[in-house]
């Protein structure tokens, strides 16, 4: 039972994606419905309250051989389904577990996080294994060793993924813990709401939820540093659990001495505890991935095909895993068996995105805004710090080398009127490059996104 429920939007997600059930449908008909139980093998699923009985008839003729045929492809279990009214629920309902479990299915659901990322689905390899062990301590002993516990690492390879499976692990073995997941944002907006509110009970509501938990975990707390209120908030919430020896777990996208607009306060605190990098996984690890994907929907698969997708895929976990579910829905839907030649197929637009694609100074500047996490608008806004400055100046030097491009064409694409900037940017980065290896290094991997080998 739990198994459904843990996945349930997962399995509408599937259903959305398996059958093509355009957005509209999916918030109309899909999306509301919630899991309620299973009795005798028979999944009960609840229609909202702005739902008629009319919606019920519908939805139960439509929907109801997609989410067996979902089920019974993700979990290897069939179930009957059953559509029910929000207010017949007590007749299907079954005695609940007993009050054991209240403490941690209260904290649980304070909690934040994601019971899908458990170290049990947590590959390790050569590139994440001292990650791995340090997490597992600190999950092991709370506050008491590597406090904080700084993860860094760049997108899709596992920091996510990692520190829920802390949060995960603390909870199930001490149910009466706090634990809290947040994403930078999340805390971002938490301070601004309070601040909107102005009052002091809004404030010490944001305290209450903060600073009275045994375990704070931050995700990609790169997002936090530079905006003021946020990150003062933030000082004080680290010193108040750190004195208190509550864990404190953070991850990011480089490690402390290299966040260049990191005060020297933050710096230091971060560096307290342990540093733990992730690094791109190595082949064997990337098939490993692979295969537990493979065991996850129980099917069985070549060898030939994972290979083809590890090899042609190095970079993002996420992708990797994207490029998995992609050839399996695409032989599902075409009802045919997975070949190596099918997965080639299937994946010829993820593995040369930009085979045919031509180079422009806009693709130029996406592609750069993506590599930093900025917008296009923002490159090409004034904004004079050297957070924006860079970036731009980066586009105005790729689209000098790879485009033939006037100067003032290319000067409109980063929002300058003067030709002359672009020279000066073009300079910039050039004299960067000779004398700083990591702007080298960024220029080369920013090429390769612009046109992969
Ligand atoms: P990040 O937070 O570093 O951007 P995520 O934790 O979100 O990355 O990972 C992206 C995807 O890859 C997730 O679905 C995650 O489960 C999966 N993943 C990453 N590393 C591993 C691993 N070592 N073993 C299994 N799955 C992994
Ligand atoms: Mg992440």
């Amino acid at each position: 039972m739990d198994l459904i429920r843990e996945n349930w939007v997962a399995i509408k997600e599937a259903i959305k994606e398996e059958y093509n059930i355009t957005d509209i449908s999916y918030k109309t008909w899909v999306e509301p419905l919630s899991f309620y139980n299973i009795t005798d093998n028979t999944i009960n699923i609840v229609i909202s309250k702005e739902q008629s009985h009319h919606a019920l008839s519908y939805i139960s003729s439509k929907y109801k051989n997609f989410f067996k045929v979902t089920i019974s492809e993700m979990f290897g279990v069939d179930y009957e389904i059953n559509f029910i009214m929000e207010n017949d629920k007590d007749d299907f309902s079954v005695s609940e577990p007993s009050t054991s479990n209240l403490n941690f299915n209260e904290n649980y659901e304070n909690s934040n996080l994601d019971s899908k990322y458990k170290f049990d689905t947590f590959v390790v390899g050569s590139n994440n294994r001292f990650a791995h062990s340090a997490a597992l301590a600190v999950a092991e002993s709370p506050g008491e060793l590597y406090n904080p516990l700084f993860i860094y690492g760049g997108p899709g390879l596992g920091k996510t993924h990692l520190i829920h499976s802390i949060g995960n692990y603390i909870l199930e073995n001490n149910p009466n813990k706090k634990v809290l997941y947040v994403t930078s944002e999340d805390f971002t907006n938490d301070v601004i709401d309070s601040i909107r509110h102005g009052n002091p009970s809004s404030m010490s509501e944001l305290r209450d939820k903060y600073r009275t938990v045994d375990v704070l975990i931050i995700d990609d707390v790169q997002f936090i540093i530079g905006k003021e209120s946020t990150q003062e908030e933030f000082f004080h919430t680290f010193n108040v659990l750190h004195s208190a020896n509550k864990a404190i777990i953070i991850t990011s996208d480089k490690p402390p001495k290299d966040m260049v607009t990191l005060e020297e306060r933050f710096r230091s605190r971060f560096e307290w505890g342990l540093i733990a990098d992730i690094q791109v996984p190595d082949y064997e690890t990337r098939v490993a991935i692979l295969k537990k994907q493979a065991e996850k929907i129980d099917k069985k698969i070549d060898e030939d095909i994972f290979q083809y997708i590890a090899s042609n895929i190095k970079t993002n976990i996420r992708e990797l895993e994207g490029a998995f579910t992609k050839i399996i829905a695409f032989a599902k839907l075409n009802n045919v068996e997975l070949t190596k030649e099918l997965a080639e197929e299937a994946l010829k637009d993820v593995i040369y995105p930009n085979k045919n694609k031509e180079i422009t100074s806009t693709s130029i500047l996406n592609t750069v805004a993506e590599h930093y996490n900025l917008s296009p608008d923002d490159i090409k806004s004034k904004k004079r710090n050297a957070e924006f400055v860079i970036p731009r100046q980066v586009v105005m030097y790729l689209c000098r080398t790879l485009t033939e491009d006037s100067l003032s064409y290319i000067s409109s694409i980063v929002g300058k009127k003067d030709h002359t900037t672009v020279i000066n940017g073009y300079d910039k980065i050039k004299g960067y490059m000779e004398s700083n290896e990591d702007m080298k290094k960024t220029i080369e991997i920013i090429i390769k996104k612009i046109i992969p080998s």
